[in-house]
């Protein structure tokens, strides 16, 4: 097959041909039918080539190829139409084929509500699944208007990028339903959806806007919050970068089984419907709904209305998204910590990527469609983003904003690459990009930056220096801060703080000069830069027991250095956790965090002879935590969490909190008690009658994925075998399903039994990479990594050198995190004649 497109072809195909227009009519009449696989798509494009070429097509079967009118003879490979022999003037092709209904969340989306039997349908593309729907020119830069028409039952709603213009009944109960054409578009932004979607509307300046989701989910979707962030989203948008360029309509919908946050659709944004909260939600969750939400708004300019070229530049627009959904979700939904959630969350995601084997430059070499695919990863969104801030803070917001505009204003409804960002950026300011460029966005690797402080006869800083140690020669510059804080009367205090530019192996901080001794240097406080923090003994030691003290974005970055500290070796799972137990953290995004990274130092940084003590330890503090915060607050429902999770790794009968009141002002809600028995099922101490009565009182698609995950917990090993045949079987489980089996076959304090299908996992690595959708085999190479598997992967990647790059940067992966667990594990041993830390 030829499904994977390369740059250079695609660059040639778009040098020779030029798409005028598409009209594409999907007829989706029998998408109830139970046992429906496939539906019927015509596509009428019309173009001018030079040469021969072809269109993109993954589909079940073409029917009929005209050109002009005149029959032609279907030359079709499974991925390629060829278009050979066409005349040299303006013509129209007519391509008449069945498409194939998605179950993995690629293409057409075909999903059957549990909760009431309805079907619901939408597309999801991005980066080149359009072709999965309708033939089509499938590259970024062959833009084109489109007009799209739906055929359906009567009585569904029907929606694409514009508004409906015409209906039709065709049939009895069948309707046509028309759109008006669009701007020019990407193939991989435009977007059908199509069931009983439930709606409602609301208006902004002339606009229509639309928030739509599943009738079963109609309780849930909060549409007066969601419209207030449209709103201020549209108002801070078109204040700075000029009008929506659209038309009149944004529609926003939430969507099943959906494989990622959301895409920027132009007028129907799609999100995954995680986004309706099922319970009482964290204030970091509201925050994080709201920067997707303006992520995506974000994108209608940069991303849409300039689109990259070609996928090389995909970091570009997502990191500029990225940056924007920060800024915004604070300048204008309010969430003032919106950075915190920033630094806890997507940051160390980014420096843990960017420590692996498998990092990139920013500016990746993306020379086909596979590549592009595991590009979008945490160096592509993360890093690119955290780089970008540290660009603005470089260039100054109202410079960046500028040569956004410009940027806009130069390219509008076209194509451009980051040469053209660059070029729009210099015209607005004074700083060298080029340097600024080469040292952030072509190397891989971050700097460690480490403060040297020198202390005169009376005490006070004679010398202040930033050092960058474990250089990667990248001589990137930092605009910055240093904070220097003071112990006073037992708590940790901001003596002072200074801003500064880090230029070369050192640079010395004059602000710093003169102040009394610090017992903290606590380097970029304000998380201006994305660099490593390294700690000496003494802020190490000042760290752990005051951090508390510290403001949120000064707590995100030290707990960070704390994190990066223990997966070094330098700190002990022990004491990481005995920090968080006594830190009293309640803000939710940090918190959050913390009790991800705790969980994970007890179930794998820990020395198995220690494991059942810490684990102890870390369930009583958990519940302990939960019972002593204020009832109903976020930190509760948080350590709740944590609490039940804790409880699968050292057993405990949770069905105490289960009861009403049985934790004050505790949310009972479906999700806290499906976690509660998913905790208890990875115990054994749930039965299937049980969980049976759980579902009957939530039976919903989410209600039945956790149902999965709960079997699959069982400490079985008959259904430790079938859930891993079930996730591996072909074209058998939706993607959400997949995820639900990998997710109770890894359930915590199982490791003996998965170990014997370490070796099953090596032997099927490569035929469960050829097998399976990418979205489905990436979910289970990373999903079955086993727990010690780092030799035999490199005893794999050795003898496999030759395996597909995605699949072996995936190994490799897994791999490093074996390792580095191993590695923590093993300086975790107590060691004779020391003190054990932490106790
Ligand atoms: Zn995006």
């Amino acid at each position: 097959m030829s499904a994977n497109l390369t740059q250079l072809e695609t660059a040639a195909r778009a040098d020779a041909v030029v798409v005028h227009s598409y009209l594409v009519d999907v007829d989706v009449r029998d998408a109830q039918q139970p046992e429906v696989t496939t539906y019927s798509v015509v596509a009428t494009i019309e173009l001018t080539a030079a040469s021969d070429t072809w269109l993109d097509f993954l589909g079940d079967s073409v029917q009929s190829v005209t050109v002009d009118g005149e029959p032609r003879e279907v030359a079709y490979d499974g991925a390629r139409i060829a278009l050979t022999g066409l005349p040299a003037v303006r013509c129209t092709i007519r391509v008449e084929a069945r498409a194939m209904y998605s179950r993995t969340g690629e293409g057409l989306h075909r999903f059957v509500d549990p909760a009431d039997g309805q079907t619901y349908l939408y597309t999801q593309y991005e980066p080149a699944d359009a072709r999965r729907v309708f033939p089509d020119f499938e590259q970024p830069d062959l833009r084109a208007p489109f007009t799209f028409s739906l055929t359906g039952p009567d009585g569904w709603w029907f929606g694409s990028n514009q508004p409906e213009v015409s209906r039709e009944n065709i049939a009895d109960g069948v309707v046509r339903v028309r759109f008006a054409e669009t701007q020019p578009l990407s193939t991989y932004i435009t977007c059908l959806c199509a069931g009983p979607y439930h709606r409602v509307s609301d208006e902004w300046n002339g606009m229509e806007l639309g928030m739509l989701c599943r009738e079963s989910l109609a309780q849930h979707l909060d549409a007066d919050e969601l419209f207030r962030l449209t709103r201020e989203g549209l108002a801070w948008f078109t204040a700075n970068f000029g009008p929506y360029p659209w038309g009149t309509k944004y529609d926003q919908i939430f969507v099943p089984e959906y494989n990622l946050g959301a895409m920027e659709n132009p007028g129907l944004v799609t999100f995954t419907e995680h986004y309706l909260f099922r319970s009482t939600p964290t204030p970091a969750q509201l925050q994080a709904r709201a920067n997707t939400l303006v992520h995506e708004m974000s994108h209608m300019w940069f991303g849409d209305l300039v689109t990259c070229r070609w996928w090389g530049d995909l970091w570009l627009k997502e990191s500029f998204a990225e940056f924007m959904g920060s800024h915004v979700s604070v300048e204008a939904n309010g969430f003032a910590e919106g950075w915190v959630n920033f630094a806890t969350g997507r940051k160390v995601g980014a420096y843990l990527a960017d420590s692996m084997p498998t990092t990139h430059p920013i500016v990746a070499r993306i020379d086909d469609l596979e590549a592009a695919k595991t590009n979008f990863d945490r160096i592509t969104y993360s890093k690119g983003a955290a780089a970008l801030t540290q660009l603005v803070h470089y260039v100054g917001l109202d410079s960046f904003l500028a040569g956004a505009r410009r940027y806009f204003d130069a390219h509008a409804f076209g194509s451009a690459t980051l040469a053209d960002f660059v070029a729009a950026l210099d015209a607005e300011t004074s700083q060298d990009l080029s340097g600024w460029i080469a040292a952030w966005l072509e190397t891989s690797g971050h700097d460690t930056l480490r403060p040297r402080v020198v202390l005169d006869d009376e005490g006070r800083i004679a010398d202040l220096r930033i050092e960058r140690i474990d250089d990667t020669g990248a001589a990137r510059p930092h605009a910055t801060t240093v904070g220097l804080y003071r112990l006073r009367d037992g708590r940790l205090e901001l003596d002072t703080r200074v801003e500064v530019v880090l230029a070369g192996e050192q640079t010395q901080v004059d602000g710093a000069i003169g102040r009394p001794a610090p017992d903290l240097v606590l380097v970029n406080d304000l998380d201006h830069t994305f660099a490593a923090v390294a700690l000496d003994e003494r802020s190490r030691e000042v760290l752990v027991r005051h951090i508390g003290d510290l403001d949120p974005l000064a707590r995100a970055v030290a707990w960070t250095a704390l994190w990066t500290e223990l997966r070094a070796a330098r700190l002990t799972a022990r004491e990481f956790v005995a920090a968080v137990l006594s830190a009293g953290e309640t803000q939710s995004g940090l918190l959050t965090s913390l009790l991800g990274w705790s969980l994970t130092a007890v179930s794998r940084y820990t020395p198995v002879p220690e494991l059942p003590g810490l684990a102890q330890l870390w369930r009583d503090g958990a519940r302990a935590a939960m019972q002593s915060a204020e009832p109903g607050s976020a930190e509760q429902l948080l350590w709740a969490k944590a609490y039940l999770k804790a409880a699968a790794l050292a057993p405990q009968d949770v069905r105490w909190v289960l009861t009403e009141g049985a934790v004050e002002g505790l949310d009972l809600s479906v999700d806290l008690t499906w976690l509660a028995w998913e905790s208890l099922a990875t115990q054994g101490a749930a039965t299937e009658a049980e969980l049976d009565a759980v579902l009957a009182g939530d039976d919903t698609a989410a209600g039945r994925v956790a149902r999965l995950r709960c079997w699959a917990s069982a400490p079985d090993a008959t259904i430790k075998a079938e859930a891993w045949a079930r996730a591996h079987a072909v074209g058998g489980e939706t993607n959400e399903q997949v995820d639900a089996l990998l997710a109770g076959f890894n359930a915590l304090g199982q490791d003996r039994l998965r170990a014997p299908f370490a070796e099953t996992y090596f032997d099927s690595l490569l035929t469960v990479w050829q097998d399976h959708p990418i979205e489905i085999a990436m979910r289970l190479v990373r999903g079955g990594f086993p727990e010690r598997g780092f030799v035999s992967a490199s005893d794999w990647l050795a003898a496999n050198p030759s395996a597909p790059a995605t699949l072996r940067r995936l190994v490799t992966e897994g791999a490093f995190e074996s390792e580095i667990a191993s590695t923590v594990r093993q300086a975790s041993r107590p060691r004779p004649g020391l003190p054990n830390l932490g106790d």
